[in-house]
């Protein structure tokens, strides 16, 4: 098994930071349109904004329809590889084990998340739907190189203040 490394997250640029918070924002949208809160936001390899994507596990009826399998769905539709190993994913919580599969599987070079997948559980609680992988141990085991950054500690209000209240509804 790889040696799994201790990443400090640097200081993000003013457009960066504004992207994870567009990513934050979608989150909320899919939260208000009747699904989980999480939404993802794909840059281009000049962090410019071009395809976003929000949850929509409960409307479409499909438990894969994480918002960063959606971004990737429609990235993989919509742009050839050589262009996606230059865009940067970002998205409010951290990629699941199944999202980072579909990260490394569409050639996108850079992952950017608000909010730790330990932190999502913490809020969640005590649950049989827990897959506690940490992205970077998915993408230790790729041999394409990844760039990890993450969480975002400017932004770890937002990214909480989504989930508020939020599972312990759906769960009761
Ligand atoms: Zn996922």
């Amino acid at each position: 098994m790889p040696a799994l490394s201790i990443t400090i997250t640097p200081m993000l640029t003013t457009t960066l930071l504004a992207a994870v918070q567009r990513a934050i924002t979608l989150a909320q949208q899919a939260r208000d349109h009747g699904n989980h809160p999480f939404g993802a936001v794909l840059l281009d390899e000049n962090d410019h904004v071009i395809l976003v994507a929000e949850n929509t596990v409960i409307t479409g009826r499909d438990v894969t329809n994480h918002a960063e399998t959606n971004l990737v769905r429609l990235a993989s539709q919509t742009l050839p590889p050589e262009k996606l190993r230059q865009c940067t994913l970002v998205t409010s919580t951290e990629p699941c084990a199944m999202c980072a599969g579909a990260i490394h599987w569409s050639h996108i070079g850079r992952v950017i998340y608000a909010l730790s997948e330990v932190e999502l559980y913490n809020i969640i609680g005590p649950s049989p739907e827990h897959l506690q992988f940490p992205c970077r141990d998915v993408f230790a085991r790729a041999a394409a190189p990844m760039i990890v950054i993450g969480p975002i500690e400017e932004v770890q209000a937002e990214a909480h203040a989504v989930h508020a209240e939020f599972w312990s509804t759906l769960t009761s």
